[in-house]
């Protein structure tokens, strides 16, 4: 067979560990022999991003800016320990951290579904995506310790000066408080991103706050949804055939929990932090989860949502026998193949793609896993494959798609 041709370059961001090996492996084996591969490569790898000062990581951002996709793997994030391994200049910060920064973007995750690995939720037949806005609230707010009684207020202090304050409590004694905020220009942003992303996957959206209780703040989260719903995506939706659904989170959480899946829930910060750890768990594997970064100006990145997994990059250097699933990130360079395919008006790009995800799945439905999976599976006697023989059995699946 010819190699599928790529007009434009996909960006490529390499990362870390076991990852890292993954990575080559899934190049070598599903992709290189099908695809003229045609990637601008950025080595986010901890030695690399060192060796810049980290400027790889904002060239690999401005990269996407421009190209408009990217796939990523998973990198360290230094802490402590990594400071002495990789015996760093500085303790970077997260390279998700400053892309996101970057791309003003929403992170959307959603757990791939196959038969033999089912939610813990009876109901549950179709993925649930979470979008977890990523700024504000509880994650940036400043509090305080009150020892005994006193009287606490906001105060805010315009540009000219004049002062608005509002009574929060008359302390008889000792307490805690807390100051919150957002910016309408994240939340448009979020909302942007949830709503474009919605029309993307053809999926409902549910957002869901506290409006009720908090009749300013989360107010205006559900008011800004609403205001550009009405105006820039609602004659969209109706085109597209589906609905944008507000209600309070805790109606959310009980719809949810009775649902077949299959729609977008888009969360405040905090509610997004806890909700996707649930979701994913319930769902089944950490190691079958995607991740992709949706700007509000249409740029995409897409990743799996677990990270390098050290421990058994450890077993690897060992010389020891790993059994990694690479599922989640083969779906990062499907979703991002996709992508670059359907912008650039290449059919067999997205054919592509479809065929390689429904490789990995079939080749897991006929009980070819990896041990994570072979724990977790109602399959019986379920082969365990290595992390180089679980890709080996993905591409003979493949292969079988292109006869
Ligand atoms: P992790 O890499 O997600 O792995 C945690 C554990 O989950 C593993 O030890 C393994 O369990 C299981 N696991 C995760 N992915 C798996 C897969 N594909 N196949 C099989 N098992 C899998 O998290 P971590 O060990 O806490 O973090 C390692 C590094 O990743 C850190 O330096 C962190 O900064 C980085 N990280 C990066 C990202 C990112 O780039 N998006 C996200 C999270 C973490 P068993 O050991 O029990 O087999
Ligand atoms: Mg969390």
């Amino acid at each position: 067979m010819e190699k599928i041709k790529m007009t434009t370059p996909l960006v490529e961001m390499d990362g870390d560990e076991m990852t890292r090996i993954l990575w080559k492996m899934i190049k070598e084996e599903l992709l290189n022999p099908f695809i003229e591969l045609n990637t601008e490569y950025y080595d986010l790898g901890l030695k690399y991003r060192n060796e810049t000062n980290d400027q790889v990581t904002i060239d690999s951002a401005n990269a996407t800016k421009k190209y408009g996709v990217a796939v990523k793997c998973a990198t360290i994030t230094p802490n402590a320990a990594r400071m002495t391994e990789y015996n760093l200049k500085e303790m970077w910060k997260s390279p998700n951290g400053t892309i996101r920064a970057m791309l003003d973007g929403t992170v959307f995750r959603a757990p791939i579904v196959v038969k033999g690995i089912e939610p813990n939720v009876k109901s549950w037949k179709k993925p649930i995506t979470i979008a977890r806005h990523a700024y504000g609230d509880v994650y940036k707010a400043s509090e305080m310790k009150i020892n005994g009684p006193g009287k606490c207020e906001l105060v805010f202090t315009a540009a000219d000066g004049t002062k608005t304050t509002e009574l929060i409590h008359t302390f008889d004694g000792a307490g805690v408080i807390q100051g919150q905020h957002n910016l309408n220009g994240s939340i448009e942003s979020f909302a942007k991103s949830c709503f474009n992303f919605a029309l993307d996957t053809k999926q409902d959206l549910w957002f869901a706050t506290k409006d009720t209780i908090s009749k300013k703040y989360d107010h205006t989260f559900k008011d800004i949804f609403q205001q550009i719903f009405d105006e820039e995506y609602k004659e969209k939706f109706e085109a597209a055939g589906i609905t944008y659904f507000y209600t309070l989170i805790d109606d959310a959480v009980a719809r949810v929990m009775k649902s077949e899946g299959g729609y977008i829930w888009a969360c405040k910060n905090y509610d997004g932090d806890v909700m996707s750890d649930m979701i994913s768990s319930a769902f089944g594997s950490l190691a079958m989860m995607t991740s992709v970064l949706v700007s509000p100006d249409g740029y995409y990145e897409y990743e799996a949502a677990h990270g390098t997994v050290q421990r058994h990059y450890y077993k690897h250097l060992n010389g020891e026998e790993t059994s990694t699933n690479s599922v989640a990130t083969i779906f990062a360079w499907t979703g991002a193949l996709r992508k670059r395919g359907e912008i650039d008006g290449i059919k067999e790009l997205v054919q592509f793609a479809d065929r390689l995800e429904h490789a990995c799945v079939s080749t897991i439905e006929e009980g070819k896993m990896t041990k994570d999976l072979a724990l977790i599976t109602t399959i019986e006697n379920p082969v365990v494959l290595s992390s180089e023989g679980f890709i080996k059995a993905i591409r003979e699946n493949l292969e079988k798609e292109y006869k």
